[in-house]
């Protein structure tokens, strides 16, 4: 996507390089994240406008808050990990782009961050109904802007986990670890991002990497051999799994 400006405009952004003070700097110069909480504010108003009381639009936002693990633990499974998307030409640029170039580089925070395209409407299929539902056009607009607020809440923790430091929060340590380990261990566990609750519950949920065997396909997430030569798109557009290898390796060494 061509739409950057201010730091974004010059050089790639390295996780593994930068201090907590670039990372702060960089979120909040980039693009989507300025969206996101343009239209936070965008909605919050019209749901203050349009509300007839406090409560309910406040009770749709809330509502957003308890579902949101649930859909990141759905989306980053089902959909993030599913061997689908790859499988057709129309999905494939898609599907590297929101997931298989992340695993394959964890350290390239412009592949980090969602894609406006696939992430707006996501976030306005789960709030403006349910939000909706609950208290009408006031509720739908609050939910909305909610879950904006939410979404980069979870890309700045997304960004952290992959950010060379020990934080200071031991909620905030305990996901990292787990999300290193979804990435260079075994990408079948450790869905959630923010919150492991839904790994516990569909027993996904692993606390250390020796509690689970290695995973041969944590990088390439089973976009390897056979389904590679069956369904080329994305091999096509894409280094070969022992550059992007190489490439972790000497970044490791750096
Ligand atoms: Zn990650
Ligand atoms: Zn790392
Ligand atoms: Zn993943």
């Amino acid at each position: 996507m061509p739409l950057v400006w201010g730091p974004w405009s010059a050089k790639q952004f390295r996780l593994d390089r930068m201090t907590l003070g670039e990372l702060v700097k960089a979120y909040f110069t980039y693009y989507a994240i300025q969206i996101y909480l343009l239209l936070a504010a965008v909605a919050a108003s019209l749901a203050v406008s349009w509300a007839e009381s406090a409560v309910p639009p406040l009770l749709a936002a809330l509502l957003m808050v308890v579902l949101y693990p649930l859909v990141e633990y759905g989306v980053h499974r089902y959909i993030l990990h599913s061997r689908l998307l790859y499988r057709s030409p129309y999905t494939a640029k898609l599907w590297k782009r929101i997931h298989y170039d992340h695993h394959q580089n964890p350290h390239d925070l412009s592949v980090l961050f969602g894609a406006l395209y696939t992430t707006l409407p996501t976030i306005a299929a789960v709030t403006l109904p349910v939000g909706g539902l609950v208290a009408g056009r006031a509720g739908a607009a609050a939910a909305f802007a909610a879950g904006c607020v939410i979404f980069c809440f979870y890309e700045f923790v997304h960004c952290v986990e992959h950010l060379p430091f020990k934080p200071r929060s031991r909620w905030l340590r305990e996901v990292k670890r787990r999300h290193l380990a979804h990435h260079f261990h075994n990408e079948q566990g450790n869905y959630g991002i923010t919150s492991s609750l839904w790994d516990h519950v569909f027993r996904t949920f692993y606390d250390r990497p020796s509690d689970w065997p290695r995973s041969p396909t944590a990088f390439n997430l089973g976009y390897a051999g056979e389904d590679r030569e069956r369904y080329p798109w994305v091999a096509q557009m894409s280094a070969a799994d022992e550059e992007f290898a190489e490439a972790r390796r000497r970044r490791a060494r750096a």
